[in-house]
């Protein structure tokens, strides 16, 4: 898969990405649309949340359909689409669990710790 991908410097490229694979409780999806944020323009000048990791795939608005569904996978369909949510969490912890995912020990942002989508 091409994805984009920028280092915080002002430098912004494609790169060829070999296509995941979803583990258990995951869906692989393929981006439709996804806007651009301001944020994604600041992330590529490194002006980003002090966590940002880089290079990073920017994009955390995304809308997307489901193409393949790892095991334990119930409540989606391969051909539904879906809007992502900003935050990957655990949904276990204590937080996650009292509903402040966005303090989950093990938090992800898309677009800014972990990949976020590229439509091509
Ligand atoms: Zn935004
Ligand atoms: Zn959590």
């Amino acid at each position: 898969m091409k994805t984009i991908v920028t280092n915080g410097e002002g430098d912004i490229w494609d790169e060829e990405r070999p296509r995941p694979e979803p583990d258990p409780g995951e869906a692989l999806v393929r981006i439709r649309a996804v806007g651009i944020c301001g944020s994604d323009i600041g992330l590529i000048h490194g002006e980003g949340p002090p966590w940002t990791e880089y290079p990073l795939t920017p994009g955390h608005e995304v809308c997307a359909e489901v193409v393949e569904l790892g095991d334990d996978v119930e409540s989606l369909s391969v051909g539904d689409r879906v809007a992502l949510h900003g935050f990957v969490y655990c949904g276990t912890c204590t937080a996650c669990r009292e509903g402040r995912y966005y303090q989950c020990d093990d938090l992800r942002e898309i677009g800014f710790t972990v990949a976020g989508g590229t439509r091509r």
